[in-house]
């Protein structure tokens, strides 16, 4: 590729400009609307006017990207919840919801979260690797540059580890940056003889290998109605802790029991869904600094009216972030589909929902130093959108408004084709 030969690449011209969470960059005048960056060594080197750019940084040097005022700019996305290694399809499961089956009673013919699980035991490695890299290479074309990726279709100790090897093979060999989670205590496995307390046990016994090999940042757990109870959820997250790992909580979807104020107890750094939780589980997850992370996919794919409550959460002056919750019943990857829900369902402004996508999910997970945001020195995740506006982005919905995707500089992603697939 040239422009590797290249200093690094200018953007200019950008017809809107979003940063994100800024701290370095000052306007050189008060006023300045800036509308071009300087790419170099993988970073955000330089933020201003084109024209003041363009005096300062010799566009020869560059690669150079003219937006022509007609193409905007932000953050790659953060997709901070997804379920990305499993195998079996449940397409033929949407006839059913429409007949008004429940997800109970699809369950009990067999389909369900009870039926990827078989098929994930029964894949093979190398077929859940292929698998996932077809979603990643969607995902990358759409604009998402770092994922969270939990296991938990395997809940046995083979087919776990199973999991999580996968996902650290592909974030060695994709692009896209992943951040692994356990999540052996997902639902106890309809095959499992002993009572909830011994199934957790059992995936307690896999923790210290899980950290020895460093399979997992996270540790994850479904704390909720017909899953795991709070008291149930403590005494795994606890011993979870005790052995160094980090935490977030798929909590309170479908009833209140608590799970976001236990997440904001035991120190978490999500906690995830949210769609039953009331002020006074924002007010606890505030305090503590646990991140609100939001998944509008759900309730679509479960056609339900009830949304996770954003303003609640806004209000209470949590950090909310969105995520596609990308699962086998939930089968979005595309980030800018979760924004346009986030606004239409939840009533974010497009700007809340590309921050809650871009700069929450890296907060979702403890990266917002680094991604997340358009910072002078931050890493260069940089994407260039076909729409004039964020608004554009949001209310221009059903097709894909990504470019080109720029990862650590890197331009992975032009004019809508993967350039380059390795690292
Ligand atoms: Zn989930």
């Amino acid at each position: 590729m040239f422009h590797e030969e290249k200093e690094g690449i200018i953007i200019a011209n950008i017809a809107e400009l979003f940063l994100g969470e800024v701290k370095k960059y000052e306007p050189s005048y008060p006023n300045e609307k800036p509308d071009a960056l300087v790419i170099k060594n993988g970073k955000i080197e330089a933020i201003g006017e084109t024209g003041r750019i363009l005096a300062d940084y010799n566009r020869t040097d560059y690669e150079y990207i003219n937006c022509n005022n007609e193409q905007s700019v932000c953050p790659g996305f953060v997709d901070s919840h997804t379920h990305l290694v499993f195998a079996g399809n449940r397409s033929h499961e949407l006839e059913m919801k429409i007949q008004g089956i429940s997800y109970s009673e699809i369950a009990a013919k067999g389909g369900g979260i009870n039926y990827t699980v078989r098929e994930t035991r029964n894949a093979l490695k190398k077929e859940l690797k292929e698998a996932a890299l077809k979603v990643l290479n969607k995902m990358l074309l759409h604009g998402t540059t770092t994922i969270e990726a939990k296991s938990g279709y395997g809940l046995n100790h083979e087919s776990e580890l199973k999991i999580l090897e996968v996902i650290n093979e592909l974030n060695e060999e994709h692009p896209i940056e992943i951040v692994p989670t356990f999540l052996g205590c997902h639902i106890k496995p309809e095959d499992f003889m002993g009572n909830t307390y011994e199934y957790i046990e059992t995936m307690m016994y896999l923790l210290p290998e899980i950290k020895r090999r460093n399979l997992a940042e996270y540790v994850d757990i479904w704390t909720d109605l017909g899953a795991f109870t709070v008291e149930e959820s403590e005494f795994f997250l606890k011993e979870a802790i005790k052995q160094g790992f980090k935490i977030r909580v798929h909590a309170d979807e479908m009833d209140n029991v608590g799970a976001g104020i236990m997440a904001a107890n035991l120190g978490a750094v999500s906690a995830d869904h949210l769609l039953k939780s009331e002020a006074i589980t924002a007010e606890a997850m505030a305090e503590k600094e646990v991140v609100a992370n939001l998944l509008p996919g759900t309730p679509f794919v479960l056609m339900s009216k009830k949304y996770a409550n954003y303003r609640m959460f806004r209000d209470a002056n949590c950090t909310v972030a969105l995520s596609t919750d990308f699962n086998p019943n939930c089968y979005i990857l595309n980030m800018q589909t979760i924004l346009t829900l986030g606004t239409y369902m939840m009533k974010m402004t497009p700007k809340e929902a590309l921050k809650a996508g871009t700069f929450g999910g890296a907060k979702a997970l403890n990266r917002e130093k680094r991604i997340g945001s358009l910072d002078l020195g931050m890493q260069a995740d940089v994407l260039i959108l076909d729409v004039p506006s964020i608004d554009d982005l949001v209310y221009q919905f059903g097709t894909n408004n990504v470019s080109t995707v720029i990862k650590e500089g890197k331009i992975l992603v032009k004019d809508r084709e993967i350039v380059t697939e390795t690292k």
